[in-house]
């Protein structure tokens, strides 16, 4: 995702509106394949202050990742703040650990500063809708889809979960 900064460097210090609309593919997050569902548009404003350029605006995507119950895709509506800071690459050399975002020439590659902000804003757990039942822990029958028979089987099999269910009543009244 490339923004093309000729109009803010032949205008320092005034504010450029932007609008950026790329089809991204698959990608990686918190050990999940997830991928982007519609393109991801980035719109807001940029400006260079000497030759560092600010950018400011909003990012938006529709992330598709599996469900943590049942694993079956699920779709997530992202929105991000973006307000970046991209110096100007004039060779120097970079200091490990400093992450500040670079360019050169006319052009702000700004993909990583837009991925970074848009998975920051995914929740740690998605689920395909509120009350998914998820799999089964013990024969991963879908239970959206499908009762299993190990549940009761369980309960029938252990006589202390039986105890502590009649605990947990009592507990209630
Ligand atoms: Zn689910
Ligand atoms: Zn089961």
């Amino acid at each position: 995702m490339k923004l093309d900064i000729t109009k803010g460097i032949q205008r320092k210090g005034v504010d450029v509106a932007f609008d950026l609309l790329e089809a991204w593919g698959e990608d990686h997050w918190n050990g999940d394949a997830i991928s982007y569902a519609g393109p991801v548009s980035v719109s807001g404003s940029y400006m260079l202050a000497d030759e560092t350029v600010i950018v400011r605006g909003e990012a938006r995507a529709r992330i598709q990742s599996p469900c943590a119950r049942c694993l079956k895709p699920a779709v997530t509506e992202v929105t991000a703040e973006l307000e970046e800071a991209f110096v100007r690459d004039v060779g120097q050399e970079v200091e490990p650990g400093d992450d500040q975002y670079m360019y050169s020439g006319h052009v702000l590659v700004l993909d990583d500063a837009v991925r970074t902000a848009l998975l920051l804003e995914l929740p740690s757990r998605i689920l395909c809708r509120e009350d998914c039942k998820g799999l089964c822990d013990q024969c991963g029958q879908d239970l959206n889809i499908n009762e299993c028979s190990c549940q009761k089987d369980l309960t029938r099999r252990n006589p202390f979960s039986a105890l502590a269910s009649l605990l947990n009543e009592d507990e209630e009244v």
